[in-house]
């Protein structure tokens, strides 16, 4: 059973991220979406709320996988979850610059291998940021989020004052 794990914070999931988890189960018998948590960062939505849309959108499809990731180490959470590799999406250089050193460090932690997937270009500008930044200033990001993640920003978008 080749397992591999897509961690991320998923503050809402987008369509990017389904892309890439989705090509990541192609290549894979089983994919664990691991919705992490890091105290020092801060949410729109809880934990909770984060797996639920999660959930909603690929809970019924056979060989991927929700759940919390806690606050510990990645590699050693794929060694428990005796996943070979981790995939990322990468979007841009500066995503590389970013998840190489962290790829290397994993691999030398527990061996677990780090798997980069281009991002499609038609996502290739989305994060959860800039979707909730266009969102909560009134623009149309349905193209971009799930029906159910839509319905969600929609019931907690900041009022803007008139
Ligand atoms: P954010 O979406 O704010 O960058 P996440 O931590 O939720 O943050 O993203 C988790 C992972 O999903 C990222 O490390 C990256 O590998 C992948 N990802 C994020 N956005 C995209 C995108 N638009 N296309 C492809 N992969 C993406």
């Amino acid at each position: 059973m080749r397992r591999a794990v897509c961690p991320g914070s998923f503050d809402p999931i987008h369509n990017g991220h389904l892309e890439v988890i989705a090509r990541a189960a192609n290549q894979f018998d089983e994919v664990v979406v691991a919705v992490s948590t890091n105290y020092a960062k801060r949410y729109r939505f809880s934990i909770d709320e984060r797996i639920e849309m999660a959930r909603r959108t690929l809970g019924a499809i056979s060989g991927i996988i929700v759940e919390p990731m806690g606050e510990g180490l990645l590699a050693e959470y794929c060694r428990q979850r005796g996943a070979s590799a981790i995939v990322k999406g990468l979007r841009s250089s500066s995503d590389f610059d970013y998840e190489l050193p962290m790829a290397i460090m994993n691999r030398q932690l527990t061996g677990v291998e780090t798997v980069f997937l281009p991002a499609e270009a038609h996502y290739v500008h989305l994060s959860s940021t800039l979707i909730k930044e266009v969102h909560d200033l009134g623009g149309d990001v349905s193209e971009f989020v799930p029906r159910s993640v839509l319905a969600r920003l929609d019931a907690t978008t900041p009022r803007r004052s008139p």
